[in-house]
């Protein structure tokens, strides 16, 4: 109604408007062009009352309103999420650069590292427990990594911190040449798991002076895995780290005599309900993984983050075959030309797309390389967050959902096994 009596007002002022500028020639002009403008803006109105969609309020995608990655596409999986072969279990990804997760069992934040070099930093976050493995891949993404974990870390404690193996891309960050510059300055640490290791570097002393200093004045314990699997000295094999979830210190041979191929020192461990697996092997080798099979007993996983950043030696088509991962994620600059310039060796390699494509089609990749811009990099999907809770799971990316394979990179770099 009050519309209608709005365009009465503006139809008697028009009127009274005509008649005065009737009067003259240059009158007669201005009405021409008046009326032409009223015409153009009832014209707007119209579209903006009766056409015109509602604006976003906001980016965030809602997980339960729009689905985008519903199913698994597993090659013998039910691709109806309402009624497939893995109960109720269910999956979407959405975009969120920081999701709430308290609500779920278990989070695990697989984190862009603030450049474009690869390397890895993951963070796991129960009700109980926060957890990094890894804190690559310079010392420069510190802050990157940091400024992410204040959003989640309240009360400034690590419960356990994992260094998978001693190279630059997974230690830097706790290798600053000052202790308070160091991931230990900036957070308590009570258990610290590392592997035993042949790296004699200048990054991995300092990683060393920085380590000691954190037991002997801060009240850290340090394990070496092969601790954690012989229980000795008061080390686990497997801890509670709430939700229902252990985290399981995996085994290989390469604990007790270090490999010169130090990614095969690799700490690999498991996290698991009972029903729900998420497996991390670090930057392990086909070799380390053959270890990996043979002397554990390893589940299908729901989760795995890709062995060695997806490269071409990694995530081996007998690892695969023992694990059948669902939902993949690769730490990395993806078609960086960091380690090779050989594109199908780039990270995520076309060998390891050969090789996990036939289980999964959810693969997300963090970060993507872009000489055109200062940096050099990009987000892919993003920081990508898997949070799990019963047997439902979810997957939020800070940047874009979109699947590996459906992305543009994919298209023009990679292709699908026949
Ligand atoms: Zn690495």
């Amino acid at each position: 109604m009050a519309n209608k009596r709005t365009t009465r007002k503006i139809q008697k002022s028009v009127t009274r408007a005509t008649k005065t500028l009737a009067k003259s020639h240059s009158g007669r002009v201005t009405l021409v062009f008046i009326a032409l403008l009223l015409v153009v803006a009832i014209a707007f109105g119209a579209w903006w009352f009766y056409f015109r969609k509602p604006e976003q309020t906001t980016p965030v995608i809602s997980p339960d309103a729009v689905i985008d990655n519903n199913t698994h596409d597993n090659n013998n999986a039910n691709d109806d999420p309402q009624n497939n072969d893995d109960e109720d279990e269910y999956s979407c990804a959405y975009i969120q650069a920081y999701p709430a997760v308290s609500d779920q069992d278990i989070s695990i934040h697989f984190l862009e590292v603030g450049n474009h070099y690869t390397g890895d930093c993951v963070y796991i976050k129960t009700e109980t427990c926060d957890i990094l493995i890894d804190c690559g891949s310079r010392l420069n993404s510190l802050p990157t990594i940091t400024d992410y974990l204040s959003h989640y870390v309240t009360d400034g404690v690590f419960e356990y911190v994992i260094l998978t193996h001693a190279h630059q891309d997974h230690i830097a960050g706790f290798a600053a040449a000052q202790y308070n510059n160091s991931f230990f300055g900036a957070y308590s640490v009570e258990v610290f798991i590392d592997s035993a290791t042949l790296v004699t570097t200048a990054v991995y002393n300092r990683y060393v002076t920085n380590l000691e200093k954190a037991v002997t004045e801060h009240g850290t314990t340090h394990y070496t895995a092969l601790q954690c699997i012989n229980e000795t000295d008061g080390a686990q094999t497997t801890y509670a780290v709430g939700g229902g979830y252990t985290m399981t210190i995996l085994d290989t041979e390469y604990y007790e005599t270090p490999s010169s191929s130090e990614n095969n020192n690799s700490v690999c461990c498991l996290f698991s309900n009972g029903t729900r697996n998420y497996l991390l092997t670090g930057d392990l080798e086909q070799e380390g993984e053959e270890s990996l099979i043979e002397r554990n007993t390893l589940p299908h996983v729901d989760l795995f983050k890709a062995g060695h950043h997806g490269s071409y030696t990694a995530s081996s088509a007998a690892l695969m075959a023992v694990i059948q991962p669902k939902t993949v994620v690769v730490c990395c600059c993806a078609g960086d030309d960091e380690y090779t310039s050989d594109n199908a060796k780039q990270f995520p390699s076309q060998q390891f797309v050969n090789n996990v494509a036939p289980y999964t089609s959810e693969i997300y990749v963090t970060t993507l390389n872009d000489e055109s811009v200062e940096g050099k990099h990009v987000s892919f999907n993003g920081n990508v967050v898997y949070m799990s809770k019963g047997s439902v799971y979810k997957v939020a990316c800070s940047a874009s959902a979109t699947k590996l394979q459906d992305s543009e990179w994919f298209h023009e770099n990679r292709v699908l096994p026949t």
